[in-house]
């Protein structure tokens, strides 16, 4: 399944911290683009050093007409999956959600307009309480993908960490 993910919004403050906490969750639990509104060109610089250090080439594009991207999502036949917690459970569309072929994600960074609401094709909860973009983001991408996205190793890697019950093993590719 291709995945990409929108955040619309910026908070008044604001919160750099958050927004690339939204990339990297986007980029490390298999979405291979974020698209986002009003934020700190630096995180693109950010998300790009962690491509070359880690690995892979995960797109992120800032844009200054979030409407337009979902229109154009639309037409290249992406469904619409805003996470939102007035939407419907997790529980009861992730089935559906999972047979899609090309999902786009929307998070907003503080209230959401309505018009997203109409034109989503999926207004899922992940559950009914408030809680975080960055939270609800990765719960979603965990279900959908059941835990495959951390099976994925990247080849131009320069560094892959080799999993330990204890302390820190990490491998530099760039030596033979
Ligand atoms: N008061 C805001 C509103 O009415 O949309 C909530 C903003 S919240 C800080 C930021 C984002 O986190 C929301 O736009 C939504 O994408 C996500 N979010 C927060 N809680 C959620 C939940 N229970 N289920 C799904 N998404 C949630």
């Amino acid at each position: 399944m291709k995945i990409e993910v929108l955040r619309i919004g910026q908070r008044l403050v604001r919160d750099d911290r958050v927004t690339t906490h939204v990339a990297l969750v986007s980029r490390s639990f298999g979405a291979s683009k974020i698209i986002m509104q009003e934020v700190n060109p630096d995180i693109k610089n950010t998300i790009s050093e962690v491509d070359r250090v880690w690995g892979g080439n995960f797109e992120v594009e800032i844009t200054e007409n979030w409407k337009k991207i979902l229109k154009s999502k639309k037409n290249e036949s992406f469904k619409i999956v805003h996470l939102t917690m007035y939407g419907e459970s997790i529980n009861s569309v992730l089935d559906e959600i999972r047979k899609e072929k090309k999902i786009l994600v929307v998070v907003g960074a503080e209230k959401v307009p309505r018009e997203v609401y109409d034109i989503a094709d999926y207004n899922v909860a992940i559950g009914n309480q408030p809680h975080s973009e960055i939270s609800a983001l990765a719960v979603l991408l965990d279900r959908v993908l059941e835990g495959r996205q951390f099976l994925k190793k990247h080849a131009d890697a320069q560094r892959e960490i080799v999993p330990t019950k204890k302390g820190k093993k990490v491998l530099d590719k760039t030596i033979d």
